[in-house]
């Protein structure tokens, strides 16, 4: 099979090293950055196939984004090349020690221009129709009207060809309101089998004052749901059973991509064929490694790395 099969755009992502006002940073890391991708990547380093599929431009950015996900060997044969926008950019700014803002420079840029016909081409199609899992993100149908129907594309191929579709909520405030968020993706849901959702995102997403009312509304429409909870864990619904996985604790350096490569986790258990607690198991476990580094995905850990994080302080491996 494809494997884990995302759709979504990916940017330049610029970030300044030290702490302080981002117009004081003598200098800036250059690195990619995108929800989906770093989804993919992080279930590539966990051995099973991955593929994004978006658009970037035809520019050293674009070529950057596609260089670092096939060094990752995702498989970027549904990408394309838009010669008519720039690629987004992300740009990190850590203001204090504490905390990070994000600034996008991605409105009508390339990967925004996502349509239905770019999943029409033969290599998207197929990837869909032979994918285990189709993951997508609340970013991507916020990105243009395009971009969403896009999005509805892909879920209706999925469904012709029996994929399940796993979905994180992400909401991003700069792309759109709660109700915009809503229009989007409460129609998807009937398809969706997974579903991801922050403590808040939950409630927004359900349009719920409690997460236990917001569980009711939304676990009637979806088999797994999973609630990441940040430093405190995540907790997992389905019909017959209430889970929880606390958090694996670690020195927690950077909060940013812990969303994501808790979904990698959590997914590559999945394709593992783990039971619900073993897939919980791993997302926390993947979700602390993205943690415990600066960077938001060049952290995510192999197989065999799996076991570093229980390691004592000081440990060298030789
Ligand atoms: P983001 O959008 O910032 O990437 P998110 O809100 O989607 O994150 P979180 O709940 O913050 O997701 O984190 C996902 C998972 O990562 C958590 O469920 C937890 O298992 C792990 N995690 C997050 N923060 C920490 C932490 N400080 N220590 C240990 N594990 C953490």
């Amino acid at each position: 099979s494809a494997g884990v099969v995302t759709l979504g755009e990916s940017m330049a992502a610029l970030g300044s090293p030290a702490a302080g006002p981002l117009r004081h940073a003598p200098h800036l890391t250059l690195s990619i950055a995108g929800a989906e991708s770093n989804v993919a990547i992080g279930v590539r380093r966990l051995g099973h196939p991955a593929a994004w599929i978006g658009r970037v431009g035809a520019d050293e950015f674009g070529a950057m984004v596609l260089e670092r996900l096939r060094a990752e060997q995702v498989d970027t044969s549904g990408a394309r090349i838009d010669p008519g926008a720039p690629t987004g950019l992300l740009i990190k700014e850590q203001r204090t020690p504490d905390v990070t803002r994000v600034q996008y420079y991605r409105a009508g840029s390339a990967g925004s221009r996502l349509c239905p016909d770019d999943l029409a081409a033969p290599a998207a199609g197929r990837l869909i129709a032979d994918a285990a899992v189709l993951h997508l993100t609340g970013i991507t149908p916020l990105l243009s009207a395009d971009a969403a129907a896009a999005v509805r594309r892909a879920v209706r191929l999925a469904a012709e060809a029996g994929v399940p579709v796993s979905l994180d909520v992400n909401h991003r405030t700069a792309l759109g309101t709660p109700e915009q968020l809503r229009e989007q993706l409460l129609p998807l849901l009937p398809q969706v089998g997974l579903l991801f959702a922050g403590e808040e995102e939950l409630l927004l997403l359900a349009d719920a004052a409690e997460e236990a009312e917001a569980v009711r509304r939304l676990s009637g429409a979806v088999p797994e749901l999973v609630v990441k909870r940040g430093a405190r864990g995540a907790t997992l619904h389905t019909p017959d059973e209430v889970l929880h996985q606390p958090a694996v604790p670690v020195r927690a350096v950077d909060p940013v991509g812990a969303g994501d490569a808790f979904v990698a986790g959590y997914l590559a258990g999945l394709l593992d064929g783990s039971p619900p607690a073993e897939r919980l198991r791993l997302g926390c476990l993947t979700g602390a490694f993205a943690v415990s580094v600066p960077s938001d995905w060049s952290g995510l850990p192999s197989r065999d790395e799996l076991g570093l994080l229980s390691a004592a302080p000081g440990t060298t491996l030789r």
